[in-house]
């Protein structure tokens, strides 16, 4: 099988055909349709995961069909159409295995960084960590929904999101749309804060009432004069300072959830925090109940991500023009 392999960090990856790996206990074996580019294949080959296991396979946005079942395995069956995420495996055991969220365990195994992913024609995966794909969607077009989709469905409910909230996105790239997307088809109502006005109109189209211009006005300063605040300020721009610009702009009891950011610390005002009991999070993905919920909110709203179908050869190309900041629509690799 063609694969892609990433050997060592700043080093392209290598293309190579392999055997097709045979699933063992537990595991099956998914011959890929499509493997959406994440920031999180470049983080890997910029040495941004200590953990990693080169030589590695990247890629945790995959749709396939099950080909193969391993040893003991009776779901889900050969033929049934599913996706993969960046959460491959968990311990378990631990109490939040045991409680469904297995993303927080202390021994879970991520894909594409410590096990084999999806820049290859085939990939052996666990079984329980595979999300069967909701009838009729796309597995080209729902491959990015297993981590953009994900990290912006979960983002929001891990900050508390409702039908009367209203939700400020920083940021409207990929998780950053599908965030404005998802809110709005929760009931919430919606502003954007972007860097110019540029993002004006299509924030509107996608359903936002207020359009904030960091260029222009202050953020936190805007959000207030919304109706008292935001009360979830969900921030996909990969700034942590965009994100503590806007921090006071929360109502009481407010959540700031991050899922972009940079490398510099976050720094927030204590007093205005304590005042209003104000909070912050960084959400890491979700667990495969976040994951059926996102694919089964997804279907059910028809919300899926503008993509543009590349081929496994052009991945390092789509890595370079990501690490450039021009990565434009998501890059998704598809095995014809
Ligand atoms: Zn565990
Ligand atoms: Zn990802």
């Amino acid at each position: 099988m063609f694969t892609a392999v990433a050997t060592a960090v700043d080093e392209p990856l290598a293309f190579t055909e392999r055997e097709v790996p045979e699933p063992g206990q537990g595991e099956v074996l998914v011959k890929i349709i499509a493997c959406g580019v994440c920031h999180t294949d470049l983080d890997l080959l910029q040495g941004h995961w200590p953990i990693a296991r080169f030589p590695v396979v990247p890629g945790h946005e995959i749709t396939g069909v099950v080909a193969a079942a391993g040893p003991g395995v009776s779901w889900p069956e050969v033929g049934t159409s599913v996706g993969a995420q960046f959460l491959g495996d968990s311990c378990r055991r631990c109490d939040h295995c045991v409680r469904g969220e297995q993303i927080l365990c202390p021994r879970k195994r991520i894909t594409g960084i410590v096990m084999d992913g999806g820049y290859a024609e085939y990939a052996v995966l666990k079984a329980d960590f595979v999300t069967p794909l909701p009838q009729g969607l796309d597995p080209v077009a729902a491959a990015p929904l297993m981590c953009a989709g994900l990290t912006a469905f979960n983002g929001l409910r891990q900050g508390g999101i409702t039908a009367t909230s209203r939700v400020a996105v920083i940021g409207a790239g990929g998780v950053g749309s599908l965030a404005i997307r998802y809110a709005v088809a929760m009931g919430a109502r919606v502003a954007v804060i972007g860097r110019s006005d540029r993002g004006e109109a299509a924030a509107r189209e996608m359903g936002a009432e207020r359009f904030i211009a960091t260029q222009d006005s202050d953020p936190a300063e805007a959000l207030k004069a919304w109706d008292g605040g935001a009360n979830l300020i969900f921030n996909a721009a990969p700034s942590t300072s965009a994100a503590a610009a806007a921090f006071t702009g929360l109502a009481p009891d407010g959540t700031l959830v991050l899922v972009g950011y940079g490398p510099e610390p976050l720094t927030l005002p204590t007093r205005p925090m304590a005042l209003n009991r104000l909070h912050a999070m960084i959400n890491p993905s979700g667990s495969p109940h976040d994951m059926r919920d996102t694919l089964a909110f997804s279907a059910a709203h028809d919300i899926l991500p503008e993509f543009t179908s590349i081929g496994l050869r052009d991945a390092n190309a789509a890595l370079a023009a990501m690490a450039r900041g021009h990565a434009g629509k998501r890059s998704v690799i598809t095995f014809g």
